[in-house]
């Protein structure tokens, strides 16, 4: 098994830099999310801004991935490629991911956002998939394990009638942007590593409004829910300190979003 890498204060610190990048592009992101605008103009803005803060786009060229964002709208539930023909309408809701790498370190956020007025219903999608992230955050402490988040998570996703994506899970982050362990949305708890201070995680509830089956389109990346639903995503980097968990996506005026 893959050994879960511990940060020391030194690279924590780097990783509370990356980790306020990547939050302020990630909002940057979301303000921009309006009908009329591409996929594309929102990426440019995030890669030029990561740029200006001397950081690098982490998902830029990533297995030749083509953007500095992952921008999926409706039923695309994670890795939309920015695209000049994906024009935003009144009513989409549009999950950006987006990572940021500086001083040898990533931070890794995503949030779902509505474009323009939207249902009741999708709504209620972006609302439960955010709160289920903060569900399994109670548990990203010292002494748990990581399936005890997992559990936590889809015990408050299906609570409200949705389901959680199963063969997409969050991750450890630090020099590398997807590190040991596997971080599930699913499953029993009680199981897999024992957190322990040092350690940073990326949880990243991906729900779906109807069944969690999901596809990968020929493109290679854009992932679909195979019936059509909708589906929202939401994620954080947090590192695992001995005062508990603390997110190092966040802006400075501390916003999550
Ligand atoms: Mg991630």
């Amino acid at each position: 098994m893959e050994l879960i890498t511990l940060k020391s204060p030194r690279e924590q610190d780097a990783m509370r830099r990356a980790g306020r990048i990547t939050a302020q592009a990630r909002a940057l992101a979301g303000s921009m999310v309006r009908p009329g605008v591409t996929t594309k103009e929102i990426d440019d803005a995030v890669r030029k801004f990561i740029r200006s803060k001397g950081a690098q786009p982490s998902f830029l060229n990533y297995h030749g991935f083509a953007g500095s964002a992952c921008i999926s709208v409706n039923q695309v539930v994670i890795h939309g490629i920015p695209s000049r023909r994906v024009v935003l309408r009144e009513g989409d809701i549009v999950s950006v991911d987006v990572g940021a790498y500086i001083d040898g370190f990533h931070g890794d956020c995503a949030a779902t956002y509505p474009c323009g007025e939207i249902t009741p219903e999708a709504q209620r999608l972006i609302d439960v998939t955010q709160q289920s992230f903060w569900e399994g955050f109670q548990f990203a402490k010292a002494g748990q394990r990581v399936s005890d988040i997992s559990h936590a998570v889809q015990v408050y996703v299906e609570k409200h009638g949705y389901s959680v994506v199963r063969s997409f899970v969050g991750h450890g982050v630090g020099r590398e942007m997807h590190e040991a362990p596997e971080v599930p949305n699913f499953g029993p708890a009680g199981h897999g590593a024992r957190l322990q201070a040092g350690m940073a995680i990326a949880v990243e509830p991906m729900v779906c409004a109807g069944d969690w089956q999901v596809k990968v389109l020929k493109d290679g990346w854009t992932t679909v829910t195979t019936d059509g639903s909708l589906a929202a995503h939401y994620e954080n980097t947090i590192l695992i300190t001995e005062d508990g968990p603390e997110i190092t996506t966040v802006t400075e005026d501390g916003t999550y979003l």
